[in-house]
């Protein structure tokens, strides 16, 4: 089943600039795509365009069937996690991470449990009355990761989400989150420009290329491991 589609993507910004240039891709449910390239290439304005904050200038991107901007208006499908972890400084750990489910109106024990249950998966369950200034740069992503995951969202886009890690806190992030995309089956679109990363984390990767960022290759990444 397809989630995302580009077809004939242009995007060129008001300043001239072409970020992307006939971009053609199709993204099927469960997929861990990453797109891989230099810093430029039009990689964060592609997974823009998904989450419906960037519109083509030419061509249509479609996630399930319609028109991205229609489909963030309705729904928890799509949710998004940035380079930097964007959290609120005045709320817990806890009240972070069920803020997606405040705004949908789902009650207090309901959010509690789900909350719960998306801090475990990120190791965190010991820190739900903590705020995050007291949290480290690695634990603050975590809590982003796990706010995401509170909404349980059919497509989670990621940009950059580790870049400003060091290294060991970055392993540790990249093997939780292939346990959680194997145990969630969310397809995953990540946004990165290192390339361990992108072979280790995907099982699809698409190589851009810059100026104009176009879609160099498309490869299957063969999980199975020996
Ligand atoms: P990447 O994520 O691969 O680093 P971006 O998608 O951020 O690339 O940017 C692609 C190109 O478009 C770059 O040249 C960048 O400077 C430019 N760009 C990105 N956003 C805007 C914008 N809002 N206005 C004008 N130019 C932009
Ligand atoms: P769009 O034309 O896709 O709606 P916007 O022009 O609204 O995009 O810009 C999206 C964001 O990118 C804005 O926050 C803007 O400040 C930022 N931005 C502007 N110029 C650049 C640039 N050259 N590179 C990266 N980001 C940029």
């Amino acid at each position: 089943k397809e989630v995302v589609s580009f077809k004939g993507v242009d995007k060129i910004y008001n300043t001239g600039t072409v970020a992307l240039s006939q971009l053609d891709l199709s993204i099927q449910e469960g997929e861990f795509i990453s797109f891989l390239g230099p810093s430029g290439c039009g990689k964060s304005t592609a997974l823009r365009m998904v989450a419906g904050l960037s519109e083509a200038t030419k061509g249509k991107v479609e996630v399930f069937g319609q028109n991205p901007k229609d489909l963030i208006r309705n729904s928890n499908d799509i949710a998004y996690v940035f380079q930097d972890s964007n959290l609120l400084p005045w709320r817990t750990v806890l009240d972070n991470v069920v803020l997606p489910l405040e705004l949908r109106g789902s009650n207090k024990n309901t959010r509690k449990e789900i909350a719960m249950r998306v801090l475990e998966m990120v190791g965190l369950k010991d820190y739900l009355k903590s705020y995050p200034r007291q949290l480290s740069g690695g634990m603050k992503m975590r809590v982003s990761i796990a706010r995401a995951l509170a909404a349980k969202p059919k497509l989670l886009l990621m940009d950059e989400p580790f870049a400003a890690l060091d290294e060991m806190t970055r392993q540790s992030l990249q093997m939780d989150l292939l346990d959680i995309w194997k145990k969630e089956h969310t397809t995953i679109l990540f946004v990165t420009h290192n390339v361990y990363e992108a072979v280790y984390l995907s099982s699809k990767i698409a190589v851009m290329s810059a100026r104009p960022g176009r879609l160099a290759s498309l490869i299957d990444v063969d999980l199975s491991y020996p």
